[in-house]
């Protein structure tokens, strides 16, 4: 008899967050964890110490700070022409991470069952097994990383109450254009089911594309909880701070949940949250263009030291094979990588259900500091010459 409950042996610990654990351990840099090393905006950063001066120090409104919401509201109204209510459509979390278990435990029942694009970030396994529900995976294939339709089209059964949708992609970088968020929903409208959207990377995108969410979409509204947070656009992975966007009953029932399980978000980081959410666009396009930079940066040098790479559109990982270098095994290669050339990676099966699918894959992060880039770069060409 096992002395633990039975829906925590569906899943392992999170593969990402070892290989940070590894990182530190073999002082290696870390492209594993996809997390800034450079630093928080100046004026957001006086805006959290002067919330806390200013004695922000209890609990905030359990679906967030009057002030929070509002600017939420505001920036979807300025970014995407949506209209949403702060009183009756938003709910604060702790982190997009929190917002995706909260989502799924208040809309999910027990046998039922959630399409996952296949390679998927890691929490969304666990996230649908603790709510009760079955993951059934829909693969994106290289190099563009699209679905096929017709196979999304046959994941979809009586059980089906949702689809997870994660735009821009992580870890493959694939920013889901209008035309695929057009078979999604139109499949979810005919099937009933909800989309659930997570859309943290929503301002990194390159190539002068777009990202759409799908809630604008025509008839998408009432059937979609987008997801998105401080993490990644105002570089605050930290703070945890994300918010749930969806119509009046999902997010009622999004707040009870989230209610009993942290109660809120820190309060002073949401009030310092607000001053993000109002920057203007100049922020978003000097973010994009870093985030460009960054990119050429590592994927080129990946690509001339010989990986395989997939150049991502969105997001800031790049999915790579690794064959070129003798390897066969993607955890073999990941610990090589952290012991032996001081450069932490994600094996490549963490992101699948099926882990040979991702057997000769890893995962680089390049949310860093150019140096930082450039530095691991260095250590890699050591891999050519072994
Ligand atoms: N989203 C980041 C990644 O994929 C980190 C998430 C986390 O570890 N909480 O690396």
């Amino acid at each position: 008899m096992s002395r633990t409950a039975e829906r925590v042996r569906f899943f392992t610990e999170s593969v990402i967050r070892e290989m940070t654990r590894w990182a530190h351990h073999y002082g290696a840099i870390n492209l594993a964890q996809g997390f800034p090393d450079f630093p928080a905006p100046e004026p957001l950063k006086a805006a959290a110490v002067q919330a806390i001066m200013a004695d922000h120090n209890q609990y905030a409104i359990t679906w967030g700070s009057p002030r929070l919401r509002a600017a939420i509201a505001e920036k979807y109204a300025r970014f995407y022409g949506m209209a949403v209510d702060p009183e009756r459509h938003i709910t604060v979390c702790c982190g997009a991470t929190e917002c995706m278990i909260a989502t799924l435990l208040a809309l999910l029942n027990p046998g039922d069952e959630v399409i996952v694009f296949e390679p998927f970030y890691e929490n969304y396994g666990p996230d649908t097994w603790i709510s009760g529900a079955r993951p059934v995976y829909v693969p994106l294939r290289p190099p563009e990383w699209t679905f096929d339709p017709d196979e999304l089209a046959r994941a979809f059964s009586p059980r089906t109450r949702a689809l997870i949708l994660n735009t821009p992609h992580n870890p493959t970088g694939h920013v889901f254009p209008e035309a695929e968020l057009r078979i999604i929903a139109d499949l979810c409208q005919r099937h009933d089911a909800y989309v659930i959207t997570d859309e943290i990377y929503e301002h990194i995108v390159y190539d002068g594309r777009r990202h759409i969410p799908i809630a604008t979409l025509p008839g998408m509204w009432e059937r979609t909880v987008t997801i998105s947070g401080m993490s990644k656009s105002y570089a605050v992975t930290g703070w945890r701070i994300g918010w749930c966007i969806a119509p009046e009953d999902l997010t009622n029932a999004i707040r009870k949940v989230h209610d009993f399980l942290t109660v809120g978000a820190p309060a002073p980081l949401q009030e310092a949250g607000a001053v993000a959410l109002e920057f203007p666009m100049d922020y978003y396009e000097q973010m994009r263009r870093d985030y460009e930079r960054r990119r050429r940066l590592l994927v080129e040098a990946l690509e001339e030291l010989g990986f395989e790479v997939w150049w991502p559109q969105g997001a800031y990982y790049v999915m790579t094979d690794f064959r070129p270098f003798g390897f066969d095994d993607d955890t073999a290669f990941a610990m090589h990588l952290v012991r032996e050339i001081g450069v932490a990676v994600v094996p490549g099966s963490s992101f699948y259900a099926r882990p040979e699918r991702g057997r000769t894959q890893v995962r680089f992060a390049f949310c860093k500091r150019e140096e930082t880039l450039q530095q691991a770069v260095a250590r890699l060409r050591r891999l050519r010459n072994r």
